[in-house]
């Protein structure tokens, strides 16, 4: 197996690349294909569940220490099910480190999408977009907090 991040070669099924020491399986399920992005709080991976046909999944690794509020709002995101909301699916500490499983959702990035088309998104789409919103938040304004 090659690292995602450095591409140099690695036994099979080695928990982390032996020359930049980034994750490369967790849990001996979770198998990081890439990464997307990463900054001061979390990392954010590109992985395959191997023990469900590799169907990919997206790992949030939480650098820092969570606040165990912080921790708590994360376990309620695991019970949340919504259309407009990634499913969690997983949740645990591996490495020092809280690591939130959510399923894939394909698509494009409003982001990545703006940068490629380089037009005004047309307005039926903008009004589309905010009711889906509208719906997600009104959902989560109903769910018991913590
Ligand atoms: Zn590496």
């Amino acid at each position: 197996m090659n690292c995602p991040i450095c591409r140099r070669p690695n036994r099979p099924n080695a928990h982390f690349c032996a020359h930049c020491r980034a994750p490369l399986l967790l849990q001996n399920k979770y198998r990081v294909t890439g990464l997307i992005k990463t900054n001061d709080a979390v990392s954010i991976w590109l992985a395959e569940q191997t023990n469900l046909w590799n169907s990919r999944c997206i790992i949030f690794r939480f650098i820092n220490p969570l606040e165990s509020q912080a921790h708590a709002a994360i376990g309620v995101r695991v019970h949340l099910t919504h259309r407009a909301l990634p499913k969690a699916i997983d949740l645990f500490e591996e490495g020092g480190y809280t690591n939130l499983i959510t399923e894939l959702v394909e698509g494009e990035a409003l982001d990545a999408r703006l940068r490629r088309v380089h037009t005004p998104v047309p307005e039926a789409d903008i009004l589309l977009w905010m009711e889906e919103l509208c719906d997600a938040l009104l959902y989560l304004e109903t769910q018991p907090t913590l």
